[in-house]
């Protein structure tokens, strides 16, 4: 059998489950390195995903508490997908990924971490970043610290 040291999971498992809402608390904490929140727009900010499936995971909320996309104003939308689009040309600067992901699960069933607050991921792929760990054991090796990501990041929006 086969270890894999994965510590990001294991901190997800056992972390408390916080009453509130990350993506309202983060935004609203004047901590934004703590909070690997690398940019704030008008009505939308990014983050990275403190349990990445790789390197530069970012998710892009609206600050508003909505539950889905359709909830979205069009000024929120519009700037929504701007910076997601803008994500993906700072990803391709820094990393250089083969290719992305975008995504956003909206209700439990579809998979939802945070269910009551709408953001989308953007997680950048490279070839050979996936392998049977993925499939049978929801687990990843993400080579880089979340820290330096960050640095990497920063002031590039
Ligand atoms: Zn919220």
């Amino acid at each position: 059998m086969k270890h894999i040291w994965a510590p990001w999971r294991i901190e997800y498992i056992l972390s408390e489950k916080t009453k509130g809402c990350i993506l309202c608390d983060k935004p609203g904490e004047d901590e934004d390195e703590a909070n690997y929140i690398l940019y704030r727009g008008k009505h939308n900010f990014v983050m990275l995903n403190s349990y990445p499936y790789n390197p530069g995971h970012l998710m892009v909320a609206p600050y508003r508490h909505v539950g889905s996309l359709e909830s979205l104003t069009a000024a929120e939308r519009n700037e929504h997908f701007a910076i997601i689009s803008r994500g993906l040309g700072v990803l391709r600067e820094v990393f250089a990924p083969a290719g992305f992901n975008i995504g956003a699960n909206i209700g439990r069933v579809a998979g939802a971490g945070i269910e009551d607050h709408y953001h989308s991921h953007v997680v950048p792929r490279w070839g050979g970043d996936t392998n049977y760990t993925t499939v049978v054991a929801d687990i990843r090796v993400v080579p880089q610290a979340l820290a330096d990501t960050y640095r990497l990041l920063k002031g590039r929006f």
